[in-house]
């Protein structure tokens, strides 16, 4: 084959053509659907068409009589998974299902987990992530062990092994004292290279003292390494918002230039109302991101015994929204001692954390921390809003309606960079037939 005919092969591969529901929140222009009427759910009816990869063409449907039966969404950013434990259930099992619990659990397989056993979460992770329809994951990695070095090596092989299909970003997790340790400031300085984030653990009980002058080095150390900071922070049913006071007292202390997400901050939600929306203007006066993680924080906290909890330890998605505040919704652990279930699929975390968070697909509030917020927050090129010159980068569900897919688990074709899903080369050495170690 000549090479234009090999490019021309490519170029009509990454080009094509779909009648679909978008929802109105998601076009990016509003010029190229004027007129068009919007369903009772948000969704509009559109001809999008693209070539080489690119949307060249937004259409208004006219003809009512011809619904479209697909709904276009853009790939899904995900904000905070744990991919390197991800399908650990088996080795790693919690079947009391309490926080406490989990942690022992996730220290004691850490300490034993093979760099096998690494690559098969990982990869399983990414070949789900990738046929459900996810083009960025940012995920925490347990990195205060012996084989921190073997393991973000690793990491570094697979990342460049799927930059074309998935963006992967990761948050090296250890506790908060570990970045004022020599061995800390190594690993922060690999972490800063690679664009990577600085992460930690902030949950009660803790020394307020101790947990100030970390912070504090935390933060100035980012600061020096030009590097994003991701916490796991009020990720409790007590000691309502602690963790986040303290980290404002830091910001006010000190100027901050680097961008940081506050991940949980479940406890918040047990403040008074008023004392929440002056906490979320603080946030956003200080430009804190927070990642909601609902199917987490439903299953782990406040577990009683036989006793059912009432209240939610849940981020106050709207009254940080109001405020401000950039919020999106993530999947956090996948069949692991923190979470047994779910899978890496969006749709699934929207089925499942809509209810538990009361938001709702066809508000624009409701649907943007599952899209983009989550693509703010990630800092991505791309935004997820669907206009000419954005990315065909699509999962077109198989469905006329909000209800029905978040019901029915619709089939879905998943397109990347213009090119379906089935077309798209085969990942090489892929390792997606690997077996659990
Ligand atoms: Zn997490």
């Amino acid at each position: 084959m000549t090479f234009e005919k090999e490019e021309f092969n490519l170029f009509t591969k990454a080009s094509g053509r779909v009648d679909v529901l978008v929802p109105r929140c998601l076009i990016g222009e509003g010029a190229s659907v004027l007129g068009i009427k919007v369903d009772f759910e948000g969704l509009c009816s559109l001809q999008v068409e693209w070539k080489h990869g690119k949307i060249c063409s937004i259409k208004g449907l006219k003809d009512d009589s011809k619904l479209p039966n697909e709904i276009l969404l853009p790939r899904f950013a995900e904000p905070h998974a744990h991919l390197d434990k991800a399908f650990s259930w088996s080795r790693a099992p919690n079947y009391k299902g309490s926080y406490q619990e989990a942690l022992v659990a996730n220290l004691s397989d850490y300490k034993s987990r093979s760099e096998n056993q690494l690559l098969f979460s990982v990869e399983k992770s990414l070949n789900l992530a990738l046929v459900n329809g996810i083009r960025a994951i940012r995920s925490h990695i347990d990195s205060f062990g012996e084989n921190v070095i073997r393991d973000w090596d690793l990491l570094e092989d697979v990342r460049k092994k799927w930059r074309d299909k998935i963006f992967l970003q990761f948050v090296a997790l250890v506790p908060l004292e570990f970045w004022q340790t020599h061995e800390g400031e190594l690993l922060a300085q690999r972490v800063a290279l690679n664009g990577d984030l600085l992460g930690g653990v902030i949950a009660p009980p803790f020394n307020k003292k101790k947990t100030i002058k970390s912070l504090l080095h935390l933060v100035q150390l980012a600061n020096r390494l030009n590097c994003d900071i991701d916490l796991h922070i009020d990720e409790s049913q007590s000691c309502p918002a602690a963790g986040v006071k303290l980290l404002l007292e830091v910001l006010d202390r000190i100027e901050n230039g680097i961008s940081i997400t506050c991940s949980h901050l479940s406890s918040m939600s047990f403040l008074r109302e008023k004392a929440i929306s002056n906490l979320a203007k603080e946030m956003a006066e200080k430009k804190l991101n927070v990642v909601a993680l609902p199917l987490t924080n439903s299953w782990l906290l406040g577990r009683n015994d036989r006793a059912t909890l009432i209240e939610r330890p849940l981020a106050p998605i709207f009254q940080l929204q109001k405020a401000g505040v950039v919020v999106s919704v993530g999947g956090d652990n996948v069949n692991d001692a923190w979470f047994p279930f779910s899978n890496f699929d969006p749709i699934n975390l929207m089925a499942f954390s809509m209810p538990i968070a009361h938001l709702a697909p066809w508000d624009r509030l409701g649907l943007s921390p599952f899209t983009s917020s989550s693509a703010s927050i990630l800092n991505l090129q791309w935004d997820g809003l669907v206009q000419k010159g954005s990315p065909a980068d699509f999962v077109l569900l198989d469905s006329n309606s909000w209800v029905k897919a978040l019901s029915e688990r619709p089939k879905r074709r998943v397109v990347v960079n213009g090119q379906f899903l089935n077309e798209l080369p085969k990942t090489q050495n892929s390792t997606s037939n690997i077996s659990n170690p």
